[in-house]
This record gives C-alpha cells, structure tokens and sequence, in this order.
C-alpha cells in the first residue's frame, strides 16, 4: 500500500492546538509553546486508498493540516536558517478518534490509540519547496462528499512553519526526511463508511481518500 514516497520518510511531529480558532472548539487552551505528538511512519497513507474505519472507537475527525518534509539534519537557530531544512510540502489528515481522544485526555493518559493508529495519516504528493510559495499565506480545504468543511489559512497559524522548525530543534535534532503536520485549522468534524475526503490548494493539488468498512 505503500508507495517509495512514503516509505522513506523518518519521523512524524504533529502539532496540535496550532490555530486559535479550533483551541476554541475543542475548548481547549491556547498554547504557549507548541503542542506536539508523534505518529509512526507506517501511519501513511498515499492518495486514493481506501481507509478502513478503525475497531476501536467511534468518532473519526478529520484535521486537514500542511506538511513540511524536512530536507536535511541538524537544529534551526533562526527562521533564515529554518528556510534551509524544509525540502518539500504538501497536505495531509492528522485522522483522530476524537471519542477515545477525550477518554485518553480526561484521564491524563499518552494521546497513541487517539492519533497514532493504522492509516491515521493520509498525505498528499509532494511539492519541492524553492521559495517561491509563501508558506505563511496558503489557503487549503477539506471536503467531506463534496461539501466544504474546513478551510485553511496558514497565516492564522499561532506558530508559524519556519518557528515550528526552531521550536523543534530545541527538542530534537531534525534530521533528513522527518515530517511536520503543522495543526489544522477550525471545522473538524466526523467521517462515516462510505465518505469521501478531499483536500485541496492551489498550489499543492487535490488528494481523496474513501472510508471503508
Ligand atoms: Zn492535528
């Protein structure tokens, strides 16, 4: 199921909470510094796959996000050096079980069975980055069946990309192929068998997925 694409990539920082307006729906605070989990790479799924609805809970939310894949290794001191690290971009879904999310989060438990299970990171084909697209003003959508039910505005990112790429490196050292899903803007909301998803931007393309018994 998965293509060459995928399989070559390293690690997958999330990072949640990215945009005020769905801190707000979620009721959830606003960060001071970013707030970031992982899923494993075997998490990908390439565009036009179907995407078997997980056993384990009941609400699968859709978070449309934009991806950085990070070019080379080594820590971002500064935004002009983060412009160096990223190599490409494109759109994904962070999937999440937003029903065993709030169990998890009640109890004050780790977020994996929510965010990290099979399938649970559908991602789009990549765009070289050469600095010629603002990746702090892109516009992105998601439909479900057609009907729009997010839209994205990078520029209303608390963090943008480029800190994103500092405030990690503080944790980790970055290294090649790692990639970012950098938060997903306000209207998430649940899939059903037999939805169709798409996401979409001008500059990166339009990608679907079908939900699946
Ligand atoms: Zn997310």
């Amino acid at each position: 199921m998965c293509s060459d694409s995928l399989d070559k990539v390293n690690r997958i920082f999330c990072i949640g909470r990215n945009y005020a307006a769905h801190a707000a729906e979620l009721k959830n605070e606003i960060p001071s510094s970013p707030v970031v989990f992982m899923k494993p790479p075997h998490c990908l799924v390439a565009p036009n796959q179907a995407i078997a609805f997980p056993k384990h809970g009941s609400e699968l939310h859709h978070e449309a996000e934009l991806v950085i894949k990070v070019g080379q290794a080594g820590r971002p001191q500064n935004i002009s050096e983060a412009d160096k690290f990223i190599e490409a971009f494109t759109l994904g879904l962070d999937l999440t079980l937003r029903d065993v999310q709030q169990g998890l989060k009640q109890k004050g438990l780790p977020w994996e069975k929510a965010k990290a299970f099979e399938q649970s990171a559908p991602l789009g084909n990549w765009v070289v980055y050469d600095g010629s697209v603002n990746l702090n003003t892109l516009h992105f959508t998601c439909e479900v069946n057609g009907e729009t039910k997010q839209q994205g505005d990078t520029g209303l990112m608390l963090f943008s990309v480029h800190t994103l790429l500092v405030e990690l490196g503080k944790i980790w050292t970055l290294r090649k192929s790692d990639l970012i899903f950098t938060g997903t803007p306000a209207g998430v909301g649940p899939l059903a068998i037999g939805d169709t998803i798409t996401i979409s931007s001008e500059h990166i393309g339009s990608f679907s997925w079908s939900i699946v018994e």
